[in-house]
C-alpha cells in the first residue's frame, strides 16, 4: 500500500506578499492577454522536427567524419566582443545587436554570430596549446534585429564550423566540401560563390582605389552608399540598389591587387574544388559583411535554374588576425556559418515534403494494452526494453486495441506486444507479428529476449 503524505499548510499561503523591486505590475500578472511571440521570432512545432533533426544528424556526421568538436558557448556575451571582432561600420554592429545592461550595469549582448565567441572560447581556454589544428562546430541560436522579412529573422540558428591553426588552402576547401555535403545530404544543389580580398595591406590599397573611384561619382549613389563611403568602402560592393549597379560593374577589383602569396593561395582553394567537382562563381564583388575577413572569402548559393538565389544559406572565410586581435596568439583561422531557417525552407522547395522522414530508426516493436493494470505494467516493461536498446512504440492516449494496432500498422512497425488483464494475471504476454497477422503467448519475462531474437538482435 503506498502511503500519501500528509499535504503540510505553508504558513504564508494567503498573506499578502511585499512587491519586489523589477517585479511585474499586479495588474499585468492578472491579466488575461493572449501573448504571441515576439516579431522575427519563432516557435519551432513538433512537425517541423524532421527537418531540424536530419540538418543537424547531417551537419553532426560530417563534423565527426572531419574531425570537428562540438563546442558550445552562453548566448550572452560581452558587448564590446562583438563590437571589436564584427567591427564598426557594419550592419550587425550599427544596426542589429540586441545590447542591454544587466542587473549590475554591464553592458551584454545577446550573440549575433558565434565566430566571436568562439574565438573568445579558444584564447580563454588556451587551445592554441592543443594540438593544432583545433577544429571545432556549434550549432544554436543568433539575435539580430533586423528588419523581418522572408528567410530573415530576429532569432535564428546556425550550424558553424571553425578551424583554428591551419593556414593551408585545404583548410578552406575542407569547410566548402562540408557545407557542399550537408546540402548534397538534403538533395538541395548549391553553389559557391567565392572571392579573395587579400591580405591587410593590400585591402588597405585596394580601399584606397575603391574610394577614389567611387568619390568621383558620389552623385549617383544612393543614400546607404554615400554613407558606405566613410563608414565601410568595401561594402559599397553590396549595394543592391539599382542605381549603383553601373557604377559598381566598372569598380575596380581586388584581385587586381593582391600580392603573389595571396592570389597563391586563393588559386590552391580554386584547384582544390575544381578537383572535388564543386561547383563555384568567382565574384569580386563578394567582400562579406564583417571586419576580420582576410584572403578567401566565400557564400554557399542554392542553384535555382533562374539566376542566383537572393540570399545566401551560409558563408564564411578567413580570419587569420582575429585570434591575435582578440588577444591571442597569432593563429590562422577559417570558418563558415551555415543558416538552418533557410536551409530548411529551400530544402522543403526542392523535395517532396511527405517523404522526409525523421532521421532517427522507427520503433521495432509496439506495446498495446488494454486496462489499468495493463498500462502500468507495460510502463515499467517498456522501460526496461528501452534500457536494453530496444526501439519501443506506445500510446496510453489509446483505448481500444484496435486503435493501437492501427498505429503500429501505420508506423510499419514489425512486431506488436499485447498486454490485457488475462495476461497481466497469468504473467504472459501476446506477441503478434504485424505482416503475416500470427499470434503468440509467451512469458512476460521472455517478451524481450523472444522480440530481440526475432530482431536477430540477440
Ligand atoms: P552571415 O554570417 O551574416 O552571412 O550569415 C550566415 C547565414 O546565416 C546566412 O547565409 C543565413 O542563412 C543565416 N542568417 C543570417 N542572418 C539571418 C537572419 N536575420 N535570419 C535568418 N537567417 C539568417
Amino acid at each position: 500500500m503506498v502511503k500519501i503524505k500528509k499535504f503540510v499548510k505553508d504558513k504564508n499561503i494567503g498573506k499578502e506578499k511585499k512587491p519586489v523591486a523589477g517585479a511585474l505590475p499586479a495588474s499585468a500578472v492578472k491579466s488575461k492577454k493572449a501573448y504571441n511571440s515576439l516579431r522575427g521570432m519563432h516557435d519551432i512545432l513538433p512537425r517541423e522536427e524532421k527537418y531540424w533533426k536530419t540538418c543537424f544528424h547531417s551537419a553532426e556526421n560530417l563534423a565527426e567524419h572531419f574531425q570537428f568538436g562540438r563546442i558550445e558557448t552562453p548566448i550572452l556575451e560581452e558587448a564590446g566582443l562583438f563590437v571589436r571582432s564584427i567591427g564598426r561600420g557594419t550592419d550587425v554592429v550599427d544596426k542589429e545587436m540586441y545590447i542591454f545592461e544587466d542587473n549590475d550595469g554591464d553592458k551584454v549582448c545577446l550573440r549575433p554570430e558565434a565566430t566571436a565567441s568562439v574565438v573568445r572560447a579558444f584564447i580563454n581556454h588556451g587551445m592554441f596549446n592543443y594540438p593544432q589544428p583545433v577544429k571545432v562546430w556549434y550549432w544554436g541560436q543568433m539575435f539580430r534585429h533586423d528588419r523581418p522579412q522572408a528567410g530573415r529573422y530576429r532569432q535564428f540558428h546556425q550550424v558553424g564550423f571553425e578551424n583554428f591553426g591551419d593556414k593551408d588552402p585545404a583548410a578552406d576547401a575542407e569547410l566548402i566540401l562540408i557545407a557542399y555535403n550537408i546540402y548534397k545530404d538534403l538533395g538541395v544543389p548549391v553553389e559557391i560563390h567565392i572571392n579573395s580580398i587579400g591580405n591587410l595591406e593590400e585591402r588597405g590599397r585596394y580601399r584606397a582605389e575603391l574610394l577614389n573611384y567611387y568619390r568621383g561619382r558620389r552623385a549617383y549613389l544612393c543614400d546607404d552608399c554615400k554613407a558606405r563611403l566613410s563608414k565601410n568602402p568595401l561594402r559599397l560592393l553590396d549595394c543592391k540598389e539599382t542605381q549603383c549597379q553601373p557604377i559598381k560593374e566598372e569598380a575596380p577589383q581586388i584581385i587586381d591587387w593582391l600580392g603573389e602569396e595571396s592570389k597563391k593561395h586563393f588559386m590552391r582553394v580554386l584547384e582544390y574544388l575544381d578537383e572535388l567537382a564543386i561547383p563555384y562563381i568567382l565574384r569580386s564583388s563578394l567582400v562579406r559583411g564583417l571586419d576580420y575577413y582576410t584572403n578567401t572569402v566565400f557564400e554557399v548559393y542554392p542553384i535555382t535554374g533562374e539566376g542566383t538565389a537572393q540570399s545566401a544559406l551560409g558563408g564564411g572565410g578567413r580570419y587569420d588576425l582575429l585570434v591575435e586581435e582578440m588577444g591571442g596568439r597569432p593563429t590562422p583561422a577559417v570558418g563558415m556559418a551555415l543558416g538552418i531557417e533557410r536551409s530548411i525552407s529551400v530544402w522543403k522547395q526542392y523535395n517532396d515534403t511527405n517523404k522526409i522522414e525523421m532521421p532517427v530508426k522507427r520503433a521495432e516493436v509496439f506495446f498495446a494494452q488494454l486496462g489499468e493494470q495493463a498500462r502500468s505494467r507495460t510502463m515499467k516493461i517498456i522501460n526496461d526494453m528501452r534500457k536494453s536498446g530496444l526501439k519501443v512504440g506506445f500510446n496510453f492516449f489509446k483505448n481500444s486495441l484496435k486503435s493501437q494496432l492501427e498505429l503500429a500498422n501505420n508506423h510499419k512497425i514489425p512486431f506488436a506486444v499485447i498486454l490485457g488483464q488475462k495476461e497481466v494475471q497469468d504473467g504472459t504476454a501476446i506477441i503478434r507479428d504485424m505482416e503475416s497477422g500470427v499470434q503468440e503467448i509467451v512469458d512476460q519475462k521472455k517478451v524481450e529476449s523472444v522480440i530481440k531474437k526475432k530482431l536477430n538482435k540477440a
